[in-house]
């Protein structure tokens, strides 16, 4: 510890889940992390709603308080773990405006309110952590910020949603249905009683919004980021997904590539259910565990896996930002503020290329292969590969045969004209699983 220098002022909003697991591991350790810091750190309060509620880590009355105002006045580091986007925006504004640094876990804000936060810390030359708001214990900001500051981030691929993450995990290996594998989730306490924004790609919309900013030196607003999430995906998509060697799993892409109209260069944000092989990396994420996978010019792949969620699991990735920004503050000098220098264009889905896995059930009859080649054709969209299932079954009276295409990289904007010709074409008896392949 820097001898003589004085004790730094540490103030949390929120005495939750991880707000209280903080608050006690500052108080628990304060010594350790002192030393580590350079500096003392007291906590001067815990801010709440209701100062009667029972917590997860019992914390001493006498630094609760409903005014989480006045808490900011004087401290020197504010933590913000209320969630939600106000009051929460209004007081990391405080706080950044009284020069405090600021660490926040909330990726809402972030993703809805990144730029304005940051410009507001830049105004002060305070600083702006977040290392818990995308996959919590897994360290992803700091070394996308700093370690890989010095190379090219050209693609992430994101398992970010523990909640989604366990129930496609559950569909895999226990065989069930999308809404059995939500209620066993539901009981173990991983989605929430409206899943909503874990189910429908919302939660991890904003952390690749946050994400694809942070890799590729450009705000990349939540509205730029395309959302597709896993109510539709199905038990025969699964099984399908196996018997060709691969795994379903929600990913958020963050990917610094082309744009297949203008030739520019540009980021593309999407989250939506994918197929990645079996022996890719990501799919050894299992049950309500994070992984990250990043691809780096010089660095080539790295992979950063691990616990999404949890009060310590979170409070480890908070803490290791209070002790950032301890630090700081005894080297002194302004916050070194988000960079966004390369202030890429985002690019449209319909303007990005995919490969796509396209099943159809089409009539078991001469000629049908090469309608089917005829639309692929016609709409410029390569086949790849083409499976034609060996059994034969018997539906709407004619004898139908199950077709599996995977097409080369092709633009999404053809590939989607391509399905609804397939729709269309009367050998076609239903399209019934488009899914987009990675890895
Ligand atoms: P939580 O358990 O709901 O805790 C929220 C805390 O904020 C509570 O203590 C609540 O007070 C307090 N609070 C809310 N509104 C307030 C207000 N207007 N004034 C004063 N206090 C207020 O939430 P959490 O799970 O700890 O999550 C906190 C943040 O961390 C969120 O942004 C979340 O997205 C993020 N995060 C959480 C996890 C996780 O595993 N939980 C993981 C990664 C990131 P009362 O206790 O009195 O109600």
């Amino acid at each position: 510890m820097r001898e003589n220098y004085r004790k730094l002022r540490v103030a949390v909003l929120g005495g939750g889940t991880v707000g209280a697991q903080v608050a006690h591991r500052l108080l628990d350790n304060a010594d350790e992390l002192g030393s580590r810091s350079g500096a003392g750190l007291e906590l001067i309060g815990v801010a709440v709603r209701d100062l009667s509620a029972k917590r997860s880590v019992a914390l001493p009355k006498k630094l609760l308080t409903t005014d989480p105002h006045s808490l900011i006045v004087g401290a020197d580091i504010v933590v913000e773990l209320m969630g939600g986007l106000e009051p929460a925006r209004t007081l990391v504004l405080e706080a950044l405006a009284s020069g405090a640094d600021v660490i926040t876990a909330n990726k809402a804000l972030l993703a809805e309110h990144g730029p304005e936060l940051f410009d507001a810390a830049a105004k002060v030359g305070a600083q702006l952590y977040y290392e818990a708001a995308v996959a919590a214990a897994i360290p992803i900001i700091r070394p996308l910020r700093d370690s890989l500051a010095g190379d090219h981030v050209t693609k992430i691929m994101g398992i970010v949603n523990g909640t989604t993450n366990y129930i496609l995990d559950e569909m895999d290996t226990l065989g069930l249905g999308f809404e059995e594998a939500l209620a066993a989730a539901t009981d173990l306490g991983y989605a929430e009683a409206d899943p909503t924004a874990d189910i429908e790609g919302y939660d991890a919309a904003q952390k690749a919004s946050i994400l694809s900013s942070l890799a590729f030196h450009t705000a990349v607003p939540l509205v730029d980021v395309y959302r597709e999430g896993i109510t539709g995906v199905s038990a025969g998509q699964i099984e399908a997904a196996k018997r060709s060697g691969h795994v379903i799993k929600l990913l958020a892409i963050c990917e610094r590539r082309v744009d297949a109209h203008t030739g520019q260069e540009g980021v593309s944000t999407r989250v939506h259910p994918t197929l990645i092989p079996r022996t890719h990396p990501l799919a050894a994420a299992r049950g309500a565990n994070n992984a990250v996978y990043v691809e780096a010019e010089a660095a080539g792949p790295l992979m950063f896996y691990g616990a999404g969620a949890g009060g310590p699991e979170t409070a480890s990735a908070v803490l290791g930002d209070i002790v950032s920004a301890a630090r700081r503050h005894v080297a002194g000098g302004p916050g070194v503020g988000e960079s966004t220098h390369a202030d890429l264009p985002s690019i449209p889905l319909s303007h990005v290329e995919s490969r796509l896995q396209i099943t159809l059930v089409v009539a078991d009859q001469p000629g049908v292969l090469a309608a089917i080649a005829g639309v692929f054709s016609e709409h410029q969209v390569s086949v790849e590969t083409l499976h034609q299932s060996v059994a034969t079954t018997e539906e709407a009276g004619a004898q139908t045969a199950t077709l599996v295409i995977q097409t080369h990289l092709a633009s999404e904007e053809r590939t989607q004209a391509t399905i609804t010709a397939l729709e269309h074409n009367p050998v076609v008896l239903s399209v019934s699983s488009v899914l987009r392949v990675e890895g």
